[in-house]
This record gives C-alpha cells, structure tokens and sequence, in this order.
C-alpha cells in the first residue's frame, strides 16, 4: 500500500479527473460536505453485491454520526451503514467496540484497556510506525478510503480527558 497515509486535501486528489462543479457533493441525507473516496474503498468496503456500484460516477463519504448515508454519489446512489462490512468510526463516535484504526484493530475499548493495564497508550505511535513501515492499508480497511490517525488522535485525547475527570471526582 503506497501511499495510502499521505495526507490528501480535502477534496481527495486522485480520485476522478471528472471537472468538479459538482452538484452534489453535499450528502443527500444530512446536507453536509462529504469527503471524496476512490470507489475502490467503496467496492471494498460494501458487503452488499457490487452489481449495484457504478464505475463512473465516484463517491463521497458522509462523516455525520446522526446520518444513516455512508457512501453517496452524483446519480444518487446511496450506501448505508447497514451495507456495509464494518461498522463506520465516525457514525458511531463514542462506541467502545467499533474500530478506530482498521488496519490494527484499535477501538475506544482496547485504548482503555491498554492505558488501565499499562498507564499509558501507546497506540499513536504505533500505528504511526506500522504506516511508515507500510503494513497499513486504510484503502481498503478504513471506510473512510486514508489513515485514521486523525480519528485516532481524537479518541484518544477524549479518552484521556475522560479519564483524567474520573480521577479529580
Ligand atoms: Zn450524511
């Protein structure tokens, strides 16, 4: 997996050459901006038949929690959380047991468990090693289509707060 960690602008690069003034590059559901994604993450991620994905118009993923629309595009194709493989981090935000990082299976709940058993996490840094190491492939593990350390940085700040209020009450 290349250079699936790099930081992409928002807009995804590399995704279409299609000239984007874009009708519809808020989600249908929420109304939000979504992120661009290859359709290669799209066809990985779906547990659904791939009959029903289209090769030439390409998708955004929606990160609201409160919408049900995971993948959407320009047609008005819709996938939800229901069709897909794994459970969606950012539409199940403070779920201890749905993943952070996919590709080395970290969830809110192994982050705690790491910090009662050790003190500390040390999950950031290793998921920041595998990636340089380039083991990771949040391509086409990560429904989000690039790396979680973002995602992964949140949560584990959260966490950590959380935690540090548990102790002053
Ligand atoms: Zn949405």
């Amino acid at each position: 997996m290349s250079d699936c960690c790099s930081i992409s602008d928002e807009d995804g690069a590399g995704t279409a050459v299609k000239t984007a003034v874009s009708t519809s590059i808020t989600c249908p559901s929420c109304g939000q901006k979504g992120k661009a994604v290859n359709t290669g993450t799209v066809k990985a991620l779906l547990s659904v038949s791939l009959h029903a994905v289209s090769e030439t118009s390409p998708y955004r993923f929606c990160r609201t929690a409160d919408c049900s629309v995971v993948y959407y595009n320009e047609e008005g194709e819709i996938f939800n959380q229901e069709q897909m493989r794994e459970r969606v981090h950012q539409k199940h935000p403070s779920a201890a047991d749905v993943f952070v990082c996919y590709c080395y299976r970290h969830t809110p709940q192994s982050i705690r468990d790491e910090l009662t058993s050790a003190g500390k996490t040390t999950v950031i840094a290793a998921v920041t090693a595998g990636t340089k190491a380039g083991t990771c492939a949040c391509d086409i593990r990560n429904p989000q289509g690039s790396c979680c350390l973002g995602n992964l940085n949140k949560v584990v700040k959260q966490i950590l707060t959380e935690r540090g209020r548990d102790l002053l009450s």
